[in-house]
């Protein structure tokens, strides 16, 4: 049996469905239902440099800009399409997520000359049980839209990766907390980079992120979420 056969198959048996809001999708859309898609709640903070998500890290971080795609509201489109990429294996809604996102930092001039788009690293144990790293997703949705590469082997999570015994060159690139590290920190050198996460909420782990990625000599960083609070 050919695939294409198979897969017109499952589509008669399991008929796609809207992974925002669950209604049956048209021929002709993918993912997610025209409707939704002119729904769901855009922020525009990329165009606002001294939005509540930037304020969030004053003091903290040096950052040069924060945004976030959506709000995120509780029983909401935006958490439907999270809920899936997080839990329910669709990492295409992360594409989809990451898209919606890079369409709006293409034009935002806070978000220009970006040399990399860096996910926020999955701890590899929940990375193997998810099949993918969310962040790493939307990182890749962004980067179709932009053009912009998605540099996901400079940071990592330095907690059981190493033993202490042996301090590596990368591990005296670990901050205070001791959870991220950079590698090759000499390619970041001068760079602009985004941060990419799912959602932002404290906000604590884009911190010891960008934290982490500071001691980079002449670095500058912005971060970007698919959503935040509304
Ligand atoms: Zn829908």
């Amino acid at each position: 049996m050919k695939l294409s056969f198979i897969n017109a198959l499952i589509g008669l048996l399991y008929p796609s469905v809207c992974a925002a809001c669950g209604s049956s999708l048209f021929k002709w859309e993918k993912l997610v239902c025209t409707r939704c898609r002119n729904l769901l709640p855009k922020t525009g903070y990329e165009m606002n440099e001294d939005n509540p998500l930037a304020r969030m890290f004053y003091g903290k971080v040096r950052l040069k800009a924060v945004t976030a795609c959506f709000f995120f509201s509780k029983e909401g489109k935006v958490q439907h399409l999270i809920h899936e990429l997080k839990y329910k294996g669709n990492g295409d809604a992360g594409i989809f997520l990451g898209q919606e996102l890079g369409k709006s930092l293409k034009e935002a001039p806070l978000f220009q000359g970006l040399d990399y788009l860096i996910p926020v690293p999955l701890h590899p144990k929940r990375e193997r049980q998810r099949g993918y790293n969310q962040s790493q997703m939307i990182a890749q949705g962004i980067s179709e839209v932009t053009g912009i590469p998605v540099g996901d082997k400079f940071l990592f999570r330095s907690v059981n990766t190493a033993t202490q015994t042996h301090k590596t060159k990368e591990e005296r690139w670990q901050n205070v907390k001791d959870i991220f590290a950079v590698k090759h920190p000499e390619r970041l050198e001068g760079k602009y980079v985004l941060l990419v996460d799912d959602v932002l909420t404290t906000g604590a782990t884009l911190e010891a992120c960008a934290l982490t990625l500071s001691a980079v000599p002449g670095i500058n960083i912005s971060c970007a979420t698919a959503a935040c609070a509304g």
